[in-house]
């Protein structure tokens, strides 16, 4: 965090925050590092409620929070940020005030847009750390794929039912999230997560984590979660820990990068687009195989495990760079382990404005159950 100015603590500041500057690990400096800082969060919901209001309490100097919601009476149950009153309001705005009643000395800044390729890198470009909180994919990623990018260290975590994970990324030292997820998982492009169940008190574990990891990297002390996956199963009241490495072949933080810009996976995938895409199923797609070319967008030690005869291997992350290995003239079938990423690369080719395309819906899983038992899908990788 070389780049924070330093600032000096005020009286109050010096009352406010006393507890703090008790410990030898934070201290006036340490103090003064937050009070500088500049934090930035990705979704003011279940994770972004208790990020916010301990980075607040902990006298971030300028926070910001980005969400383009409403209040809804069903975010309560774990939303901390809200109450009753707060039902319809934009969240950004209730957030703000909420913050600022905790901790009038910070400077809140709510951003109630949607977070897109166009507006990432000039919000990013005003803040030192991200803290991502979001529950959708495309936002996952792009907020990934945009720290990478403009090298801003990042603390994610995601929370499924009873169970959360945490991690954090700081450029040039650790791997990065597609490191570990390369693409969004199979089901990611219906990802959403509004009527999946979570225990309310879950995201308050994982953002509290969350928060305690910005706050490491502020001050500088202790060991961050960095190529460590923190998992916690509040069921069993079991912490774990995942181990990981940079991938060479990461399409973001790789040797060879593929991504040098943020992306919209959600742009790509507009209903208006996605109404375009022809699909096949597994028996539509025997009774064409001699007259299809197919593009099998796995990974390539997906598609070395096996794969269809004549298929050509393009994976999804590169398909926008190598369209032009798409045939105009052939109809050209794209397909993929359940079908989700081969819609993401019909909706990009779609999107560029190529007609002849299609993909099997169901994926190659949907290939071995009805078309050829035989036939052994590699996992994801
Ligand atoms: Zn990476």
């Amino acid at each position: 965090m070389s780049t924070l100015s330093s600032v000096s603590l005020s009286p109050a500041d010096l009352a406010r925050y006393s507890r703090h500057l008790a410990l030898r690990e934070i201290g006036v400096r340490g103090q003064e590092k937050l009070k500088a800082a500049k934090v930035l969060l990705v979704g003011a919901g279940g994770l972004g409620s208790p990020a916010a209001l301990y980075l607040a309490a902990s006298g971030v100097g300028t926070i910001g929070v980005i969400d383009n919601d409403r209040v809804d009476v069903s975010n309560l149950q774990r939303q901390v940020l809200y109450d009753t009153q707060s039902v319809g309001r934009p969240k950004a705005d209730a957030a703000k005030e909420r913050l600022l009643a905790l901790n009038p000395e910070i400077e809140l800044v709510s951003h109630a847009v949607e977070l897109r390729a166009a507006n990432v890198r000039e919000i990013f470009a005003r803040y030192d750390v991200v803290l991502d909180g979001t529950d959708r994919f495309n936002t996952r990623y792009l907020t990934n794929d945009a720290c990478v990018i403009l090298r801003k260290p990042l603390v994610s975590a995601a929370i499924h039912r009873f169970e959360g994970q945490a991690m954090t990324y700081v450029p040039g030292e650790a791997p990065c999230y597609r490191c570990l997820f390369p693409e969004p998982p199979a089901d990611g492009l219906v990802p959403n997560c509004a009527e999946a169940g979570v225990l309310g008190v879950l995201p308050g574990v994982m953002g509290t984590i969350q928060a305690t990891e910005a706050i490491k990297l502020i001050v500088g002390i202790g060991e961050p979660l960095l190529g460590r996956l923190l998992t916690y199963d509040a069921l069993a009241m079991r912490f774990g820990e995942f181990r990981f490495t940079r991938r060479a072949d990461c399409a973001v933080c790789g040797d060879h990068p593929t991504i040098h810009q943020p992306a919209d996976l959600a742009e790509i995938c507009s209903a208006e687009v996605m109404a375009q895409v022809r699909r096949l199923s597994p028996l539509e797609l025997q009774a064409l195989l001699d007259k299809v070319a197919i593009v099998d967008v796995r990974s390539p030690s997906e598609f070395s495990a096996s794969h269809l005869p004549g298929a050509v291997n393009i994976p999804v992350s590169d398909i926008e760079r190598r369209l032009d290995q798409v045939s105009r003239d052939q109809l050209t079938v794209f397909i993929c382990r359940s079908g989700a990423r081969s819609l993401t690369a019909s909706a990009i080719a779609t999107r560029a404005g190529l007609a002849n395309i299609a993909h099997l819906e169901g994926g190659l899983l949907g290939w071995a159950q009805e078309i050829d038992a035989s036939f052994v899908v590699a996992p994801v990788g």
